[in-house]
């Protein structure tokens, strides 16, 4: 297998920058492999994308689609045609996409119709939530690759009950003869890599660590604002402070329902700024005493940086630390105050190779360069 492999890495959403910077830092370096990058432009706002391709020093994308923003279906469609049309004129050996957002399944999509085989990293995953689009889209991949990375023991178990399970062979891959492959985390790779820069007698001292998106969270002023209430009148009784960086979609909807929220929250020790950059992000995490976040993401990275977590959903995908006890499930705001004091009780703690040793997307490349395609 000595021939250079082409492949195209489609990403279009924050988490998704992230990951591929783990990927390009090995594929920058290997004489194997010819990359082609989409950027489907589902995040196109500065705060979410560019900041990241300059910071995680990503290539500059080969395609940008500017898909239309009306609606959900008009994005993914536009999505799925732009990127059908790419691996037209690229005939990529490999389509490869990360996680579960709408550039995930459009990326899945056009690869199925074009029959070149998918590379679907973070596969497997699931919440068993099927109100989350996330959950969907997940499912959707995973039943169009041809190679299923997963990050965890459970990803591969859930892919198993649903009848996807590795074949063995030479015969070349394709959905109904997937190899799934067991790998760590490319994130966690990315916070092995950085995670390194801050000075152990920082880490925990600083503010409590918030982030929220999901829009069965914020969507509703309501419910955004019963998890206002719980987080200030949690931090009032523990005498912590906090730091807000606020995602564009949690901004509309303050924006749509509480004039004053930014004032208001900062008055009550909520520091509220914008989305951070990625190593800024990290340091925040490092520097939290306890983490409350919806996201999927910095669940991970919290856990790679050893400090605990506080899942504000009713699920996770990242079963493994909340059985482990370094992450808890606030299902309804009523739950926050006893899972974060628990937290913060218990304090930081030494992140094993759950996700990893830091070596993830060497290991899923080298597992691709020994297939056929
Ligand atoms: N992130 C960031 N700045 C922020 C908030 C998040 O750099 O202000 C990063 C963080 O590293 C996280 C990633 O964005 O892992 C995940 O993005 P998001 O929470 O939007 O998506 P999810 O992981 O929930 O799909």
């Amino acid at each position: 297998m000595n021939s250079l492999r082409h492949i195209l890495v489609v990403v279009g959403a924050r988490p998704q920058f992230i990951k591929a910077a783990a990927l390009q830092r090995v594929l920058r370096n290997s004489a194997a492999w010819n990359s082609t990058w989409l950027h489907t432009g589902q995040h196109h706002d500065a705060s979410l994308s560019a900041q990241f391709f300059e910071e995680l020093e990503l290539p500059v994308p080969d395609v940008t689609l500017t898909p239309r923003s009306e609606s959900r279906e008009w994005r993914l469609g536009d999505m799925m045609h732009g990127i059908r049309k790419a691996i037209q004129q690229g005939r990529p050996d490999w389509v490869l996409v990360f996680g579960d957002t709408d550039s995930t399944l459009a990326g899945a999509w056009a690869a199925s119709a074009e029959g070149v085989p998918l590379v679907h990293v973070e596969a497997g995953l699931r919440s068993h939530d099927w109100a989350m689009p996330e959950e969907v889209n997940r499912v959707l991949t995973d039943r169009l690759s041809s190679v299923l990375v997963c990050p965890t023991d459970a990803a591969v178990e859930h892919l198993n009950n649903e009848g996807i399970r590795h074949t063995q062979g030479s015969d070349s891959v394709h959905p109904t003869r997937p190899r799934v492959l067991r790998t760590g985390d490319v994130m966690h790779d990315n916070a092995v890599h950085y995670g390194a820069a801050w000075p152990e007698e920082n880490r925990g001292t600083g503010k409590v660590l918030i982030t929220m998106h999901r829009p069965a969270n914020v969507d509703h002023p309501d419910r955004l604002r019963a998890w206002m209430n719980a987080m200030t009148s949690w931090l009032s009784d523990s005498g912590q402070s906090a730091v807000f960086p606020v995602h564009p979609r949690t901004v509309a909807s303050f924006d749509s329902s509480w004039p004053d929220w930014r004032h208001e929250l900062q008055q009550i020790g909520i520091e509220v700024v914008h989305p951070l950059g990625y190593l800024d992000l990290l340091k925040a995490l490092c520097e939290a005493p306890v983490v409350l976040t919806d996201s999927g993401g910095v669940q991970k990275e919290a856990f790679s940086m050893g400090t605990r977590c506080v899942v504000l959903r009713p699920t996770t995908e990242w079963v493994e630390q909340v059985e482990r006890g370094h992450s808890s499930l606030a299902a309804e705001p009523s739950d926050l105050a006893a899972c974060a004091t628990r937290a913060l009780e218990q304090g930081r703690f030494a992140p094993d190779d759950l996700y990893g040793s830091g070596q993830s997307a060497q290991d899923i490349l080298r597992c691709l360069e020994a297939l056929p395609c």
